[in-house]
């Protein structure tokens, strides 16, 4: 069983959502059932802000993966790992899952919502950034929710209904995070923040500049 792997990097901080701040490393796995990722299809797509490159990468087996998470940071047991894409649901499986969990302190999985997650342990987490996309709705029962705004604001309400906790994190479009789009989704972030008992999260890794 191999998995196809677009990066592992770190150590570095998780940027976004509620583990923001948090030193970690990352698991991409490549592939997107929102977006093919090819920049001519990206604007008719179900995230046209996208700011991952998910496409490509490598087959690795759990083994491998585990080889290369620990090189990254050899004998570390207080880092975290962040377990995204891409959609990593269309791969990940109770193997990897167990597996990472025993690993790491904390496995955060960064998903769309479009798949279940498999049997987890206690320690791995399910954070869901919804997505419209056609035809696969979101199934998810997240431990947290991460709407962004503007785009997916439609979801607001399903999350706050949901009573886990949910972020509002605004999107930052081509112009970047000081841009006029950006400065307006932020200040609709901090209003859904103060009426409705949202938490902001504003993507500290492109403030700090870190990958
Ligand atoms: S679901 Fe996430 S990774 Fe996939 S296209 Fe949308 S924003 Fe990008």
């Amino acid at each position: 069983m191999s998995y196809r792997v677009k990066s592992i990097f770190g150590p570095t901080l998780q940027g976004e959502g509620p583990r923001a701040g948090a030193p970690c490393l990352f698991l991409r796995l490549a592939g997107c059932n929102a977006w093919d990722g090819r920049p001519a299809t990206r604007a008719a797509s179900a995230c046209p802000y996208c700011d991952t490159d998910f496409r490509g990468g490598e087959d690795l087996d759990l083994a491998a993966i585990l080889a290369r998470l620990e090189a990254l940071a050899p004998g570390a047991r207080h880092l975290g790992l962040v377990l995204t894409g891409g959609e990593p649901l269309l791969q990940a499986d109770a193997d990897l899952l167990m597996a990472l969990a025993a690993r790491f302190p904390w496995v955060d999985i960064e998903s769309n919502g479009t798949r279940p997650c498999p049997p987890r342990p206690a320690n791995v987490t399910v954070v869901v950034s919804p997505k419209a996309v056609p035809g696969q709705p979101v199934v998810a029962a997240p431990d947290a929710w991460k709407v962004l705004i503007p785009d997916q604001e439609g979801f607001l309400a399903r999350a706050l209904a949901s009573g886990a906790p949910v972020w509002v994190q605004p999107t930052s479009p081509d112009q970047g995070p000081q841009g006029a789009a950006y400065q307006a989704a932020l200040a609709r972030c901090l209003a859904l923040c103060l009426e409705h008992g949202c938490r902001l999260s504003i993507q500290l890794h492109k403030q700090l500049g870190i990958e």
